[in-house]
């Protein structure tokens, strides 16, 4: 229960790896914010029956809708936070999307929504939540980026792009807020089996496999421990880091 007394904000959350870690992050003691967003019926069951899930555990879980790339949303769902605890103490920048198409055929609307739910969702929630972590010299900010923001990927130019900015952003806040106790560190995970990848083609799943040393996928589970790790005190000294979770890519 090293996370007692803990307050965690995990973006996109209903589902997928999100889902894995708020559960990981509760189980070790702290409150959990499970973010959605409602663009489909069923997210805001999905959020509901995660909350409840956490609560019969013994946990404390809040949901809240908020679109990561809505500033005024995004600010909402943190006063709303600090109304109800106080203080966000753990801030993972989770939420994320795909739209994948070859460069020459990307649309704008394509690129603008990767970039706008992948950096500017992680840019603005930071932004939003680091003034609780300031006030209280205390913070650890964990964003999602993926293995294709650090060696491209073929029809991901959108995607990639995001994850790479993802990671220069972390780098900076990572030296900006160093001296006040809060640490930035962004996940590179390989082929994790959520939604965003069960769609693929089977010949790219046999491919990506064929490149993993270890010749399987990874699980939610897996990715979550590593960010329950960076969020505990035992990573007290490690920011500006991107730590790869893909099997050995
Ligand atoms: P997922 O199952 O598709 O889950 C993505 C989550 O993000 C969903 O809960 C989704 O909410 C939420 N979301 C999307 N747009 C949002 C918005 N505008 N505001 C708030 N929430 C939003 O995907 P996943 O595989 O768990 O992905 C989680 C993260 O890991 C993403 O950042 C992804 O890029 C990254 N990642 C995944 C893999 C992989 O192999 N799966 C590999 C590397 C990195 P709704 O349910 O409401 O749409």
């Amino acid at each position: 229960m090293e996370l007692v007394n803990k307050v965690s904000l995990v973006t996109g959350a209903s589902r997928g790896m999100g889902k894995a870690i708020a559960l990981k992050l509760s189980n070790l003691g702290s409150k959990v914010v499970v973010n959605y967003v409602a663009v489909e019926a069923g997210n805001k069951a999905d959020a509901d029956n995660l909350a409840e899930t956490i609560a019969h555990l013994g946990g404390e879980a809040l949901t809240v809708e908020a679109d990561v790339r809505d500033a005024d949303a995004v600010k909402a769902m943190i006063d709303e936070i600090i109304t109800k605890w106080g203080k966000i103490d753990i801030l993972v920048n989770n939420a994320g999307i795909t739209r994948d198409n070859l460069l020459l055929r990307m649309s704008d609307k394509a690129w603008d929504d990767v970039l706008n739910t992948n950096l500017r969702g992680t840019y603005l929630c930071t932004k939003f939540a680091l003034r609780s972590m300031i006030k209280q010299q205390w913070g650890r900010i964990i964003s999602v980026a993926s293995i294709s923001g650090l060696i491209g990927n073929a029809g991901q130019t959108n995607y990639a792009a995001s994850k790479a900015g993802i990671i220069g952003f972390t780098k900076s806040v990572a030296r900006e807020v160093g001296s006040r106790n809060i640490t930035a560190n962004a996940v590179a995970p390989g082929f994790i089996k959520t939604q965003m990848t069960e769609n693929l083609p089977d010949a790219i799943k046999e491919s990506i496999l064929s490149m993993t040393s270890l010749r399987r996928f990874g699980e939610p589970e897996e990715v979550a421990e590593l960010v329950a790790f960076l969020a505990s005190d035992r990573a007290g000294y490690i920011t500006g880091q991107v730590i790869s979770i893909d099997g050995g890519m």
